[in-house]
């Protein structure tokens, strides 16, 4: 072998390795929703309002926060039965065995996990559209067909689109109520998916909004035995989407295949005792949920005035349809200082609003009304010390739970 060939080989070689490697790497790259609404920007004027992300700008509940302080003290050690505590909470209040329930830091991982665990070439990934898109990246990693189905008139999920659009599906992903949407999908709909579905398919039923709702959550499909994964997270209306917290709950040899790619590093402590004495706290949920929905109404009644359409939200974001390219109307507000959430390639001229607080609704409104008024906009003048999302959160005080 002349050396020139020798150094080809060799370098042949080493790019195959590195780009091994870099697939490797992409493989675990998860993707959230704070990584999807950063994708365009991650700095905010001072006073921004940030409604981009689905957040909750209460924040922890106030018996978590002094979970949180109590808690830090004993930082220096891993504590394992924290974590079987926040089982032992949570599996009680929903009637399940302990070893039907994985905690993780946020949903996101479990979701993941389960698309690389259920996914592959030859058994596709099924999603609506507009749908959370975190799953279809999972899913361009393990090579799988991603089959997109529209949402039916009353904005469900399609679940018999959804059968007949990939009877190769290895998972069916099921967001209800639906991210961007807000939307619901009955649970009789999702039974009929369950019935009907391929044989070793599983069903993800992603229930991070579930608390603002009236839906049905799908743990009883998990109970009876079913090819049924659910997800919950603590990021939503417990409003601890940094501090992380989040559970898959499934039979235990559907949690066991997510294993096989994560979820075996300790919980934070700070997070399973947030979490629990927020599970403990017998008003956040009810409170919560009508506080969400009073103010998402409030703003549904201003669209009215105004003539807007905009999906039935039961969650705390919903798609308001703009009639103009979504990102000039993005733009347009983030020059206002009013950060709203991403469009969807699907809906091209709806955007994504999270419901904020009040005051934070009545500058959405104020904003999204001189934006349409005026296709030009007054810049905004930048402050010498642009903020970053870490001391955004730092400066602000949000009104406690
Ligand atoms: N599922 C849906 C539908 C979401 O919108 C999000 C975040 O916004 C998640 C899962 C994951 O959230 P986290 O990882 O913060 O628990």
């Amino acid at each position: 072998m002349s050396e020139s060939e020798a150094i080809t080989k060799g370098s042949r070689r080493t790019f195959l390795q590195l780009s091994a490697a870099a697939t490797a790497a992409m493989a675990f790259r998860i993707a959230t929703e704070a990584s999807l609404a950063a994708e365009d920007r991650n700095t905010f004027h001072p006073g921004a309002v940030v409604i981009d992300a689905n957040e909750n700008p209460l924040g922890p509940c106030d018996l978590a926060r002094k979970a949180i302080v109590d808690m830090a003290p004993q930082g220096g050690r891993y504590s394992y039965w924290l974590k079987e505590e926040f089982v032992r909470t949570f599996t009680t209040m929903e009637g399940l065995k302990p070893e039907y329930i994985r905690p993780f830091p946020g949903s996101s991982e479990p979701l993941h996990y389960s698309v690389l665990a259920f996914t592959s070439p030859t058994r596709s990934y099924v999603t609506a559209d507009p749908g959370y898109e975190a799953g279809m990246r999972a899913a361009k990693f393990t090579g799988a067909r991603i089959a997109k189905t529209a949402l039916t008139k009353t904005y469900a999920h399609d679940v018999k689109a959804m059968l007949e659009a990939a009877p190769d599906a290895g998972l069916f992903y099921v967001c209800t109520p639906n991210n961007p949407t807000g939307t619901m999908t009955s649970h009789s709909d999702i039974e009929q998916l369950v019935a009907a579905k391929p044989k070793d398919s599983v069903v993800l039923v992603d229930e991070a909004y579930i608390h603002f709702s009236d839906g049905v959550s799908a743990i009883d499909l998990v109970k009876a035995g079913q090819d049924v994964i659910v997800l919950r997270t603590f990021s939503k209306i417990y409003g601890m989407a940094g501090i992380r917290c989040g559970v898959a709950i499934g039979r235990p040899d559907l949690l066991a295949k997510l294993e096989s790619y994560g979820g075996w590093s300790a919980m934070p402590i700070t997070a399973v005792a947030a979490a629990t004495a927020s599970l403990r706290h017998e008003h956040l949920v009810p409170e919560r949920k009508q506080l969400n929905a009073t103010i998402r109404q409030k703003t549904f009644d201003w669209l009215d005035r105004q003539g807007y359409s905009y999906t039935p939200s039961q969650s705390n974001c919903f798609m308001l349809d703009a009639k103009r390219p979504a990102k000039e109307v993005i733009d347009a507000m983030a020059a206002r200082n009013v950060y709203i959430g991403r469009p969807w390639p699907v809906w091209p001229t709806h955007v994504r609003i999270t419901v904020g607080t009040q005051p934070e609704m009545d500058a959405f409104q104020a904003a999204f009304d001189a934006v349409m008024k005026n296709s030009t906009t007054t810049g905004y003048a930048a402050s010498p010390s642009l903020k970053t999302r870490r001391s955004y959160a730092d400066g602000q005080s949000w009104p406690s739970a």
